[in-house]
């Protein structure tokens, strides 16, 4: 079944990880998409894999003025945006003591702000046009709280209640989706600098789930007919206890 023919989705986060897997399943259910992230050659060796349903648009979504050239870049490309997936985040877990600010600051960037600069730029295409989708990646750390993940967790919460807000306001216009997941095997525990945070948080990576289980969710989500709204959902691995 193609269930998103002739669709255009953007996808923030798009080279690597559960952004890049998102994007192949889209294309495998017949959308086309317009990949954003920072690194250039992860973004064009993914269109070279997608082929002609694929564009990239180097971006960082920190910069509002960037996001919003990311949507012009996809309606010049494609002729409008369907749905906008809000996936670009990072997750250096650290215990507050250890005073890690800079970290702290670009985990409320990425993962609030910019998901915000993405909200702003999606909404403003698909009210002209009457209609989208905005999927937003939180976590099951936006339903819980674990030492070293009090930022992270923080904007993890901030992303729910501002996907909710944002449902509230827009409903009958604009569909809302949350996608929280658990342990995904992705790049994201990588840049975490705490040795003895990264130990600990070992178990979990160890039972990690596949970006493609999160990525059918995304599609699932999105081929529902226009009535129907899925507002969250939580993937985890079967085997992760928290
Ligand atoms: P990855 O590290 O593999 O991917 C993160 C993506 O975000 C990359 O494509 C990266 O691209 C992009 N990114 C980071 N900073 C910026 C920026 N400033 N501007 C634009 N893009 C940026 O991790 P995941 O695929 O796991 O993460 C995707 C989302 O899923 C995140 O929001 C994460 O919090 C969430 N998540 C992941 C879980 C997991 O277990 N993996 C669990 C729950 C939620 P580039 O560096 O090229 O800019």
């Amino acid at each position: 079944m193609i269930a998103l023919e002739g669709k255009v989705v953007v996808i923030t986060g798009a080279s690597s990880g559960i952004g890049a897997a998102t994007a192949k399943a889209l294309v495998e259910a017949g959308a086309s998409v317009m990949l954003a992230a920072r690194r250039a050659d992860r973004l064009d060796a993914l269109v070279a894999e997608l082929g002609e349903k694929a564009a990239a648009h180097v971006t960082n979504v920190v910069d509002k003025q960037q996001v919003l050239d990311l949507a012009q870049a996809a309606i010049k490309r494609f002729g409008r945006i369907d749905a906008w997936v809000n996936n670009a985040g990072l997750m250096p877990l650290s215990m507050l003591e250890e005073g890690k600010v800079d970290e702290w600051d670009r985990m409320v960037d990425v993962n609030i702000k910019g998901v915000l600069y993405g909200i702003h730029a999606a909404i403003g295409a698909m009210l002209e046009q009457g209609f989208g989708d905005v999927v937003n990646v939180a976590s099951i750390a936006g339903h819980l709280v674990f030492p070293s993940g009090a930022v992270y967790c923080g904007t993890k919460f901030a992303v729910r209640a501002i996907s909710e807000g944002m449902r509230h306001e827009l409903a009958g216009r604009i569909r809302v989706t949350i996608i929280s997941p658990g342990a995904v095997a992705t790049e994201l525990a990588d840049h975490i600098t705490s040795s003895q945070v990264k130990e600990g948080l070992q178990p979990v990576l160890d039972v990690a789930i596949p970006s493609k289980a999160i990525a059918d969710a995304v599609v699932y989500a999105l081929s529902q007919p226009r009535d129907v709204s899925i507002n969250e959902m939580i993937i985890r691995p079967s085997a992760q206890e928290l």
